[in-house]
This record gives structure tokens, sequence and C-alpha cells, in this order.
């Protein structure tokens, strides 16, 4: 027998939160973000539940071809650009549109001189000081990128940093809109919290990636509650012993908890080499919360490497065998990453590869973009 855990993709949810997003800013074309093997769903298994998007952006080439594999015919968009002076040609090769961020990037362009013509989404770093040209000298840099017969189109783009919180965008978007006054061209900004809340930011492109997994931005679900986002990811397994506990009685690595009553505690099998965080709080007044028998309880004691433990004081019922939801359905994947210090987009791409992954399929076949292979 393996072991009791595993994973479900729910291809439903992808394609409802995909509408979500089109809801949102319902005048622009949507990039579905997929890096990170769709933030930890699989590019394979999320790419059914997606395909109603205008285009895919990921990191990696080899994701790129995987995706022209699957059948994607349409836009994909490399959103770090190329990496060495040998990815000129794949851009060619698989028809890939490509982010420039820097000055070496568009040296690679000068000097490969391919054929073309390629779509470019040239980067503005408007505060962020992570990827893209200067605001001062963006407008050199566009027509430097122009004056090459290899690039077809130029969107303008940038990314916030604080689209999620207070701060927000407006510093950000002050710079882009006067760095870009009278370029003509299209802009992609928005992430899923611009996406989501600041509808000033949503130009010909928005770039959703959290909130098609149904995670909130913020890493608190309360922020999209009413927005109608579903989970498309549940990480399920079973309870495989429960032990009763005496007042005083510790449990698990370091002995973080103590019992102060009898109690019985269900041991899961998911630990941390599964994708489980070991910082989730397994004691102190804001314990990280665990599915028994669809019941909320709360986690005991450290996370260990193949196994975590639960309070089953709320479900008396329970025994071996009993089905444990870590995160997923009933249960969002932000209200455990906020009691381990983080947010569901870590958790989610942390889902460790040797947790079986099952697909939830969509069956309507009148559904919008989802039809076909
Ligand atoms: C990851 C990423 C996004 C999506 O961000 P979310 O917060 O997941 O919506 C958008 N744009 C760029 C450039 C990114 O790297």
């Amino acid at each position: 027998m393996p072991r009791p855990i595993h994973a479900v993709v729910h291809q439903p949810a992808l394609a409802n939160n995909l509408e979500v997003a089109r809801r949102c800013a319902p005048d622009s074309r949507i990039w579905a973000v997929i890096k990170a093997n769709a933030y930890g769903h699989g590019i394979r298994r999320a790419f059914a539940g997606l395909r109603a998007a205008d285009g895919f952006g990921l990191l990696d080439l080899d994701e790129a071809v995987l995706l022209r594999d699957l059948g994607w015919q349409g836009p994909v968009l490399l959103l770090e650009g190329i990496f060495q002076p040998q990815d000129v040609a794949l851009l060619e090769q698989y028809r890939l549109t490509t982010v420039l961020h820097s000055e070496e990037q568009l040296r690679m362009l000068e000097l490969a001189r391919p054929k073309g013509p390629l779509a470019v989404q040239l980067k503005m770093n408007t505060g962020m000081n992570r990827l893209g040209f200067h605001p001062d000298q963006y407008r050199t840099i566009w027509e430097r990128a122009r004056a090459l017969s290899c690039v077809g189109s130029i969107v303008h783009m940038t990314h916030f940093s604080d689209a999620d919180s207070p701060r927000g965008i407006e510093h950000q978007l002050a710079v882009f809109d006067a760095a870009t006054a009278n370029l003509p061209g299209e802009a992609s900004l928005a992430n899923s919290a611009a996406t989501l809340w600041h509808p000033k930011a949503h130009r010909a492109w928005v770039r959703p990636g959290v909130m098609l997994y149904g995670a909130a931005p913020t890493g608190r679900q309360a922020d999209v509650e009413g927005m109608g986002l579903q989970p498309a990811m549940s990480l399920q397994s079973e309870l495989i012993s429960v032990q009763d506990l005496q007042p005083g009685d510790t449990v698990g690595y370091g002995s973080l908890y103590t019992a102060e009553r009898p109690m019985r505690v269900g041991v899961v099998a998911c630990g941390y080499a599964d994708g489980y965080p070991r910082h989730a709080a397994g004691w102190g007044d804001k314990p990280a919360p665990v599915l028994v028998d669809g019941v909320r309880t709360r986690l005991v004691g450290r996370v260990s490497m193949d196994m975590l433990c639960v309070d089953l004081t709320p479900c008396p019922k329970a025994r071996v065998g009993s089905p444990v939801t870590l995160w997923g359905q009933g249960l969002p994947i932000d209200d455990v990453a906020e009691a381990s210090g983080t947010v569901g987009y870590e958790l989610m791409c942390a889902l460790a590869p040797r947790v079986p992954t099952t697909v939830a399929m969509l069956t309507a076949p009148d559904q919008p973009g989802n039809t076909g292979d």
C-alpha cells in the first residue's frame, strides 16, 4: 500500500479563477502566469484548466517547450527573458514573446540579429528595483529596440512591489505613465493584486498568477472573500495512528506541545518532506488548522519529515484511516501559510515530487476554450 497522502489539482477551480480574473479586468487580455511548474500544480495538470487564457507567462525555456508540446499555439511570455545568446534562436523556433529587461539582453538581440519578427515586452524599473530599465533611459532603450529589424512589437511592462499593501501602486504608475507618455504600444502591468484591486493598472494585458490557484496575494484569504476564487490544489492524507495522552505528556521532537488534560492525538501521514511547512505552529495560540473528518482542528507539536500530529478533541469519532485535509477544499492554504509565517505561494510551490497527484478534470464540454484535446 502506498502512503495515504495525495494531492489533487482541480481543473474546474482553475477555469473558474481565470473567469474571476476576466471579470476583474474585462477589457484586458490575460497572461496566465504558470511559472514554477504552475505554482506547484504542474503545467501539464494545470493547462487544461487555464487554456481559455490569452497567453501564458513562465520563466524556463523547458516550460515553454512543454506548453508547445501540449498543443498551445498562442502567446508564451518569458517573464525574465533570455539568459544567454543561444536562447535567441529558441525565441524564433518556439515563437516566444520575451521580456527585455537589461542592456545585456538587448545586446544579445543586436548581435544575434535573428530574422524575427520577435514580440518583446520592454521592462521598466518603476521602483521594485529588481528587473528593468531605469525610467530615465527607457525611451532611449525603446528606440534602440525598435530600430532592430528583428523586433516586431514592443509592449511596455513594469511590475508592482506593493499592489497588495497600503502603499499601493500610484507612485510606480506615475513613473511608468510619465516615461511612456506618447510612446506607441500596449502595456502590461498588473499581477494578481493589481488585477483584483487596481483597475487603473488594467491595460492591454494583465498578468495574474496566484489568484488563478485560489490563494490571496496578501496571504490572507479574508482579503479575497466574496470574489469567488476556489482552491486549485488540495493536499489530503489519513490518520495512521492515534495516541491517548495524559496531562504532562508531550508530542514530537523537542516536546514543543504539552497536554494539559487527557486528550487524543492523531498522527497524519504528511510531513515536511511532502511540502508541509516545518514552520507551521503546533503550539501557542495561533496553531495551524487541519481538517480531520471534515472538522477543523489544529496541529500539535513540531512537524516532522514524514508525519505531523493533530488534536482529535473536536473529532471524537476519528480513528486510523480517517481522512485529513492539510489544505484545499474547505481549508484555505492561506490559513495554513499564515500559521507558518509565509504565504500560500510558497506552500503550493513546495509541494514535493513524492506526493502522488491526481487531476479533477473539467467535464463541462461547452465551457469556452476548454474543449479540444
Ligand atoms: C510572478 C509574476 C506575476 C504574477 O504574480 P502573482 O502575484 O502571482 O499574481 C506577474 N508578473 C511577473 C513579472 C511575475 O514574475
